[in-house]
């Protein structure tokens, strides 16, 4: 690991790591709190992080190649289900930033840049984990169920230093990996509603609507509709929902 900074109480710990990354944090520095003020989601949406119930944390990369960008979602989301399995849970990616269990979200990805010029300086991964189930959002402020490990591991879960630790050496893992075709496949092989009907809202005016057939090498999605054409979705501000 890098650097260490832990807070009891921050806004947003992606903040605390871009400025950090800014000011030149090593590789694999980590920003962990208990609690986030202002934990922020894509589009400056809200990320919920009441204290004591959830792990929030933010990791600096300095990227060693421009065409492996694209990945570290992947790569993030990846950590997490890989995590999630060693403890006997089945998580998917809905694709591209968050992780669900049976359907709901678990946990969610924010993914920020610093750049020097043209070249990714810093990357900055920020993880939101529901851990316990007073981490989950009221039913009112969400936008897609939500759900946490307590309420799908019959209230069995791992300290939240060890889930920490079990993320982080599986980004070790996976960072290795990130530039084969294994790491696509197995990617690819952990998102949710593979072969599924899905809409594609904040694409266009109207949602996109097709079949979920995988995904392209950069990590665009691939939908395919029943003439047998295909339409890739590439990161941005999309939102996947499934279609029923
Ligand atoms: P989406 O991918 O669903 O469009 P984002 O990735 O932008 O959403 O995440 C932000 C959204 O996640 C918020 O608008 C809110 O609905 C939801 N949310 C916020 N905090 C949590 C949480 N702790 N657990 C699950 N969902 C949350």
């Amino acid at each position: 690991m890098g650097g260490l900074r832990y807070f009891e109480s921050i806004g947003s710990t992606n903040d605390e790591a871009l400025a950090w990354a800014a000011s030149g944090a090593a590789d694999l520095s980590l920003v962990a709190a208990d609690e986030q003020t202002r934990g922020r989601g894509r589009l400056n949406r809200t990320w919920y992080t009441p204290k004591g119930s959830a792990l929030a944390f933010s990791l600096i990369l300095h990227p060693n190649s421009q065409e492996q960008l694209t990945r570290h979602v992947g790569m993030a989301a990846l950590a997490i289900t890989d995590a999630l399995q060693s403890i006997g849970l089945q998580p998917r990616i809905k694709w591209p930033n968050d992780i669900l269990l049976n359907g709901k979200k678990t946990a969610g990805i924010l993914i920020e840049t610093v750049w020097a010029g043209d070249k990714a300086d810093s990357i900055v991964i920020g993880m939101g984990i529901n851990v316990f189930a007073a981490s989950v959002p009221p039913l009112e402020a969400l936008r897609f169920p939500a759900t946490s490990l307590e309420n799908d591991t019959n209230g069995s879960v791992p300290a939240r230093e060890e889930l920490l630790a079990s993320i982080l050496q599986a980004v070790t893992v996976r960072r290795r990996q990130m530039h084969t075709n294994l790491f696509l496949h197995e990617w690819q092989d952990n998102i949710a509603y593979r072969g599924e009907q899905v809409l594609i809202h904040g694409a266009g005016e109207n949602p996109m609507s097709g079949t979920l057939d995988g995904l392209e090498s950069d990590g665009s999605l691939r939908l395919s509709d029943s003439q047998g054409g295909c339409t890739i979705v590439r990161f941005g501000d999309v939102s996947l929902r499934p279609a029923a």
